[in-house]
């Protein structure tokens, strides 16, 4: 069993890297991506921890994005066999900006609300790269909310009291990005953006041309039925089956590393399939590489 979608503390996760490996390696699993978003930290601190303990960690990212006729973000994943490099790595960090600054103006709107919190109180549940499950924890624990899903439908989703929007790459740059970087771009729980089999056929015609090259069928928000439904559009499009727990420790409880919410089961097989587009990549001249989407160069 495998596990390609997964949070550390670096991001949103409540649990550190090498706890997470720790766990993976007791439960046995055969490989694990840290997908954490827009950040490789969390890879980057456990990565050689992995290797002494000849455990497959994957090195993936999870990009925010933004879809163009709608104003939810698109999760797309990035996964590499081998380091991205400094460009993309870069980049990356022009995304923490962007995240950084939503995240004052988030604050700021939490306190004109009157909930009397600070910066020093959410960077001491952050630790690195803070997110709105931060945010929701400490309205939690100063108990402003009861529980960390009415702390987004009242006020941190889109449409909630104190809803903020980030400045997103275009899922068209981030798939370009990821590409470039000599990764392999899977669509994030699409059934997040659609689950109607014609609006998610018309997307990945055009996803697939661009250059995605796989997409999450399994995660714990998919039923059975969406589950059949993306395997069979990834058949159509020759995309790599991929899927994860999307575990987030603390901050999701009902999501355990590996089985999602105990019906995850996701073969070694569809890590193989990865490993085979990595290396059909690297042995394709570079032309192959350049997406329909041009990078702009500043
Ligand atoms: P951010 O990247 O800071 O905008 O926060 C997005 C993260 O918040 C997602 O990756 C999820 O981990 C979490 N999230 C989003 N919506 C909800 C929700 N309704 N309930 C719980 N967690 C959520
Ligand atoms: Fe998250
Ligand atoms: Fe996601
Ligand atoms: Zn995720």
């Amino acid at each position: 069993m495998i596990d390609l979608h997964c949070h550390t503390n670096y991001s949103d996760g409540s649990a550190g890297p090498i706890e997470i490996l720790d766990q993976a390696i007791g439960l046995g699993l055969d490989a694990l991506a840290f997908t954490d978003h827009d950040t490789l930290e969390g890879y980057d601190c456990a990565k050689d921890e992995a290797q002494a303990r000849s455990f497959d960690l994957l090195c993936g990212v999870e990009l925010s994005t933004h879809f163009p006729s709608s104003t939810r973000s698109v999760h797309l994943l990035g996964y590499f066999a081998s380091d991205p490099g400094e460009c993309f790595r870069a980049w990356l960090g022009g995304l923490q900006e962007g995240r950084r600054l939503r995240n004052v103006a988030l604050l700021l709107r939490l306190r004109e609300l009157g909930m009397d919190i600070s910066w020093d109180e959410l960077e001491a549940i952050g630790k690195k790269q803070m997110g709105r499950p931060h945010f929701a924890k400490l309205m939690l624990d100063k108990g402003y909310v009861a529980s960390i899903p009415e702390a987004f439908h009242r006020y941190l989703a889109e449409g909630g009291l104190a809803w903020v929007d980030r400045d997103e790459p275009a899922l068209e740059e981030a798939l370009a990005r990821v590409i470039n970087a000599g990764g392999v771009a899977s669509l994030a729980h699409p059934v997040r953006i659609n689950r109607n089999p014609s609006d998610l056929h018309l997307l990945l015609a055009v996803l697939a041309q661009q250059g995605l090259e796989a997409m999450e069928c399994f995660h714990p928000e998919h039923t059975p039925a969406d589950t059949q439904l993306l395997l069979g559009l990834a058949d159509k499009f020759d995309l790599a089956a991929t899927g994860g727990s999307d575990f987030h420790g603390s901050y999701k409880p009902d999501v355990k590393l590996g089985s999602g919410r105990g019906d995850l089961n996701i073969s070694a097989a569809v890590l193989d399939d990865l490993r085979e587009r990595f290396a059909k990549n690297r042995s394709l001249p570079d032309s192959h590489a350049a997406p329909a989407y041009q990078l702009k160069v500043s």
